[in-house]
C-alpha cells in the first residue's frame, strides 16, 4: 500500500489523499491519475484526516487485499457521520468488480472508477462535490465488458491511452525528479486462468503502438529515467500489427491482442500486416534509448516465450537478465484446472531453455497453495518444482476464491485453511533456503545497485529518532542504504561517511557483496571507485561509473 506524498498545494484546488494497493499497473494507474489532477490544480497531502477527496486505488486479486480497503471505507463513515464533507472514490479492480452494489452496502462512498475509465476520474470528483443532488451514473464509471466488444480499438474510443499519453508529456507532474519509471504496453489480459479476476476487471488484452511506447521512454529518459519496467500481465505476448488501427490523424492506435493462436508455430505467415512483436519491441526501447542503463519488464507468461526474446536479452547489455515468470502450480492436473494452458514438463523446458541462453538469468515466480482439489501429491510437484527452478525469490499465496471467476462457479474451495496455511509455510520455508543459497552465490562479487533510497530499516530507525541498528552483526551510526541489482536482488550498504543519501539515491553503483542472507545481499561500496566527497552534489559522475562498466562486469552466477 503506497499512500502519496505532498506536492505543493495550488491555491483553491481540493486537496487529495491517494492511497494505492496491488500491483505495479495500479501503482502506475495512481502515478497518471495523480498527474491528472494535479494539472487541473488538485494538491496532494499523505494525512487522510486533512484531505477533501480521499481515493483508494483498490486490488481485487485476493480476498484480503479487498478487505484491506473495505476496512478503511468503514472508518470512513464515521467521520462524514460527525459532520465531514470529505469526498470517498474507490477506483481501480475492486470498483469494477463489485460495481454499484458497493454503493448500497457503504453509503459513504461517493464515487466509482474502473481501471478502463480513470481519464473520466476529473468529472466524477466535480460532479461528487456538487452540493445537490448529483445522479448515480455521474458518479459510476465502470467499463463492464465493453472493452470486449470491438476486434480493433481506435484511439477515439480508447481514451485510457489519452492518459497513458498524458504522462510522457510531462512525466515530472508525479512529483520531484525521478530515476525509475513503470511504461505500459498492454492493458488488460486474455488468458482467463480460472482463479483470476483481472481479465473481469481490466478488460480484453490491448496492446499500445510501439511508436509510442518507444516516444513514451525517450521523454521519461529525457527526464532523467534511467530505469525503466515494462508493464503487462503476459509481456510476451506483445504484438502489434501495423496499418489495422489507426487513429485521429492517421496515427496507429491501440489494438486487442491477436489471442494465443498467433503464438503457434506457422501461425503469422497469412496475410498480415508488418508485426512488431516483443522481441522487436525489446530492441527498439534498447537501441533508441540508451539513456535508459536498466530495462525491465514483468509479467512473462511461461508459454509462447519465444528465442527471440531470449537472443535480445543475450545481446542487448542494457535489458536486465531478469525473469518474472509464475509457475502458479508445480501439478500438471492443477495446471490443466487452472487454465494455465501449459505443462510442469513445458514449463521445466523454458526455464532450462532461458538458461541456455542467459546463463546469469535471475528467476522470480508466483506460486497459489490450495487451489480446488489440490492434494498432498500435487502439493509435492510444486514444492519439487521450487526446488528444481531454484527461483530468487516466489511470491506465494493462498487460493483465495474470486466471484465471477471461473474457478468460484466450478470448483467448490475445498482445501481447508489449515492445510492451506501448512502448505504456505513449508513452501516460504523451502523458499528461504533457495533463496539463501542463490544469494550466497553473490558473496565475494562486486554487483551493480540500483540506489533506491535507505533500506527500510535505517527509515524505521531514523522514525524513532534514534540510532540506526542496522541487520547485521554490528550495530552503526551510519545510514544504510538500499537498491537492487540488475537481476533484482535486494542489496543493502552503508552509506561512506561524509555523504548524504540524497548522493547516492537513483545512482548505479557498485557494490562488494560481503556476506547474503534470505532476503538480501549485504556489501559495502566498492572501495576502487568509491568517490571522494570533493565531487560535491555529484560525488559519483556518469563517466567514473562508466569507467567501472567497462573493467567489470556483472557476475551473476548461473
Ligand atoms: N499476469 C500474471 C501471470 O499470469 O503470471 C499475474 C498477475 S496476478 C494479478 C498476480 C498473482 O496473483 C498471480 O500470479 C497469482 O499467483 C496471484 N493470484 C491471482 N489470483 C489469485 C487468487 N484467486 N488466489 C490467490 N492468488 C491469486
Ligand atoms: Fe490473471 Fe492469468 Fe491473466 Fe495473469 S495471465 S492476469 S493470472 S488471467
Amino acid at each position: 500500500m503506497t499512500p502519496e506524498t505532498d506536492t505543493q498545494p495550488r491555491p483553491g484546488g481540493p486537496t487529495v489523499y491517494l492511497e494505492t494497493f496491488g500491483c505495479q499497473m495500479n501503482q502506475l494507474d495512481s502515478e497518471l491519475v495523480r498527474g491528472q489532477l494535479a494539472a487541473l490544480g488538485y494538491s496532494f497531502t499523505p494525512d487522510a484526516g486533512q484531505a477533501d477527496v480521499i481515493l483508494y486505488n483498490t486490488c481485487s486479486v485476493r480476498e484480503q487485499a479487498e478487505n484491506k480497503v473495505l476496512s478503511r471505507v468503514g472508518k470512513i463513515a464515521q467521520r462524514k457521520r460527525d459532520g465531514s464533507p470529505v469526498i470517498l472514490g474507490l477506483l481501480g479492480c475492486l470498483a469494477e468488480r463489485e460495481g454499484t452494489r458497493l454503493l448500497s452496502r457503504y453509503p459513504q462512498i461517493d464515487l466509482l472508477c474502473g481501471p478502463g475509465e480513470l481519464n473520466r476520474l476529473p468529472m466524477l470528483i466535480d460532479n461528487a462535490m456538487r452540493t445537490g443532488a448529483v445522479e448515480v451514473a455521474d458518479r459510476v464509471a465502470l467499463a463492464g465488458n465493453r472493452s470486449r466488444r470491438s476486434a480493433t480499438l481506435s484511439a477515439a474510443a480508447d481514451n485510457l491511452e489519452l492518459l497513458d499519453l498524458s504522462r510522457s508529456f510531462d512525466p515530472d507532474h508525479a512529483g520531484g525528479p525521478r530515476r525509475s519509471a513503470y511504461v505500459r504496453i498492454t492493458r488488460g489480459c486474455n488468458k482467463f486462468c480460472t482463479y483470476c479476476v483481472v481479465p473481469f476487471t481490466r478488460g480484453a488484452e490491448v496492446h499500445r503502438p510501439p511508436d509510442t511506447i518507444v516516444d513514451e521512454c525517450k521523454r521519461l529518459a529525457d527526464q532523467g529515467v534511467i530505469e525503466i519496467t515494462l508493464l503487462g500481465q503476459t509481456v510476451n505476448h506483445y504484438r502489434y500489427t501495423h496499418g489495422v488501427a489507426v487513429g485521429l490523424e492517421g496515427r496507429e492506435a491501440p489494438q486487442v491482442g491477436p489471442g494465443a493462436a498467433a503464438f503457434r508455430p506457422g501461425a503469422g505467415s497469412g496475410n498480415v500486416g508488418r508485426v512488431t512483436s516483443f522481441a522487436d519491441l525489446l530492441g527498439r526501447i534498447h537501441d533508441e534509448v540508451p539513456a535508459v542503463r536498466r530495462l525491465r519488464f514483468v509479467t512473462s507468461y511461461p508459454r509462447d516465450f519465444g528465442d527471440d526474446i531470449l537472443q535480445v536479452m543475450r545481446d542487448c547489455p542494457r535489458i536486465c537478465r531478469y525473469l518474472h515468470v509464475p509457475a502458479q502450480s508445480g501439478s500438471d492436473r492443477v495446471l490443466k484446472l487452472m487454465n494455465r494452458g501449459y505443462t510442469r514438463s513445458e514449463y521445466l523446458e523454458f526455464i532450462d531453455r532461458a538458461r541456455g541462453f542467459l546463463p546469469d538469468v535471475s528467476i522470480a515466480g508466483d506460486l497459489i497453495v490450495g487451489f480446488p482439489t489440490e492434494t498432498d501429491r500435487d502439493f509435492e510437484q510444486t514444492r519439487s518444482l521450487l526446488q528444481r527452478v531454484r527461483c530468487k525469490n516466489n511470491f506465494i499465496f493462498k487460493y483465495s476464491p474470486r466471484p465471477g471467476t471461473s474457478a468460484w462457479d466450478r470448483l467448490p474451495d475445498d482445501v481447508p485453511e489449515t492445510v492451506k496455511r501448512l502448505r504456505i509455510n513449508e513452501l516460504l520455508a523451502v523458499q528461504a533456503r533457495v533463496s539463501e543459497a542463490v544469494h550466497a552465490e553473490q558473496v565475494g562479487r562486486v554487483v551493480e545497485v540500483f540506489v533506491e533510497g535507505a533500506s527500510p530499516k535505517s527509515r524505521a530507525a531514523s522514525a524513532r529518532g534514534g540510532e540506526v541498528e542496522l541487520g547485521w552483526e554490528r550495530p552503526s551510526v551510519g545510514v544504510q542504504m538500499s537498491g537492487r541489482t540488475a537481476g533484482d536482488l535486494i542489496t543493502v550498504f552503508d552509506l561512506p561517511p561524509g555523504y548524504s543519501a540524497e548522493q547516492v539515491q537513483g545512482q548505479i553503483l557498485p557494490v562488494r557483496v560481503e556476506r547474503a542472507g534470505t532476503l538480501l545481499l549485504y556489501g559495502h561500496l566498492e572501495a576502487k571507485t568509491r568517490p571522494s566527497p570533493e565531487h560535491g552534489s555529484d560525488p559519483f559522475p556518469a563517466a567514473r561509473l562508466a569507467q567501472f562498466e567497462m573493467s567489470e562486469s556483472v557476475d551473476f552466477a548461473s
